[in-house]
């Protein structure tokens, strides 16, 4: 089936134009609603739609999978917090959620629609990326560990695919001390806020900016009153890295803080969230996405590495290779410019139809 490029815009509307941020469970539900009802029309049968603990979600297949196309179909975006809802200008096209990443599953589903013979696909559309996939990991994998190759349908970065991603890492650092009255006895205190403070500088100093690892504290909270000796202090702290190797030299040096001399107790909780995706990984299907673009007369691809992590994140660290931001052409993700390429509608598209071809030959 060839979709033209305005059939091809008219369906990221329809998607674009039902709202769904994460946390509203019927909005994702009518937009997986539809997006199933597009893959009927496109595709000639529906998919299945069910709850994967609370979250909608929809998963296509023919025949045994072989290759995982994997999309969400929830945004950032709370119901009416982007304006205009939908606007096409010339190349343009502007909608919550449009970059990230609903006109990436279209271009999934025109991909696949594009083919004489689908059999070895699955589609799976998720609808709580943009949390942390905490209810879908569990299905993302078990259907990826099925498969030889994943495509994640997050948008291409400046047109150029995603090749590795930082995983990331997440911790709480707490002190703990004894609150005193400031005026009366401050020396009967264990002043949690300094003992915390003091420990700041070397969580920092466990980044190697060199090698792309960042070690930020990001949110810290102390103390209750004006005239009391902070009994307790907390820090969170976010960490990026490119490797294994790395996250789990920073998870150890962060729970060495337990041992830290301190007046006040120390306590670490927290640790690796998405494993980083290794651009081992995503070798083999980008030098196939390379020659698929040569083959169908695109300019030359090229890849990125990027901090943010995916979904593609979890299948990678399962040993499955997997090629990122083969979806929407565009900029703006989370942000109030979020735009989409309607060219890249179709070219992006065109580019996984041919990649699916050789690798389900
Ligand atoms: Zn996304």
């Amino acid at each position: 089936m060839k979709i033209s490029q305005e059939q091809a815009i008219s369906l990221v509307k329809r998607l674009v134009e039902i709202e769904s941020p994460t946390e509203d469970v019927d909005a994702c539900r009518a937009v997986v609603n539809e997006a199933n009802r597009l893959v009927e029309e496109l595709l000639g049968a529906p998919g299945e739609v069910r709850d994967v603990k609370g979250h909608p979600t929809l998963s296509w297949k023919s025949g045994k999978p072989r290759v995982l196309l994997l999309c969400h179909l929830d945004t950032v975006w709370p119901k009416g917090s982007f304006a205009p809802l939908w606007q096409v200008e010339g190349d343009v096209i502007r909608g919550p959620g449009s970059y990230d990443m609903k006109a990436g599953f279209v271009q999934a589903v025109m991909a696949v629609a594009a083919l004489e013979d689908r059999d070895g696909i699955q589609i799976l559309a998720t609808s709580d990326e943009e949390t942390g996939s905490a209810a879908s990991r569990a299905l993302i994998e078990e259907s990826a560990r099925e498969c030889e190759a994943v495509l994640v349908f997050e948008s291409a970065i400046n047109g150029k695919v995603k090749t590795a991603r930082k995983g990331t890492s997440m911790y709480q650092v707490k002190a703990i001390g004894r609150a005193a009255h400031a005026g009366l006895e401050p020396e009967k205190g264990i002043n949690a806020m300094t003992a915390l403070a003091s420990l700041i500088s070397s969580i920092e100093s466990l980044s190697k900016p060199e090698i792309g690892t960042t070690v930020t504290p990001t949110t810290f909270h102390a103390g209750t009153t004006l005239n009391t000796v902070p009994a307790e202090a907390v820090v969170e702290v976010d960490v990026r890295a490119f490797s294994r190797e790395e996250q789990e030299r920073v998870d150890t040096g962060i729970h060495a803080l337990r041992e830290t001399p301190s007046v006040a107790t120390i306590e670490v909780s927290g640790g690796i969230n998405r494993p980083a995706l290794d651009p081992k990984m995503s070798a083999s299907l980008f030098e196939v996405a390379k020659e698929s673009a040569a083959a169908i007369g695109m300019p030359p691809l090229e890849d990125a590495s990027v901090g943010g992590a995916s979904d593609g994140n979890f299948t990678a660290a399962l040993g499955i290779p997997t090629l990122d931001g083969l979806g929407a052409v565009g900029d703006g993700a989370h942000a109030s410019h979020e735009w989409v390429s309607a060219n890249g509608l179709t070219e992006r598209s065109a580019l996984v139809a041919e990649m699916l071809r050789r690798l389900l030959k």
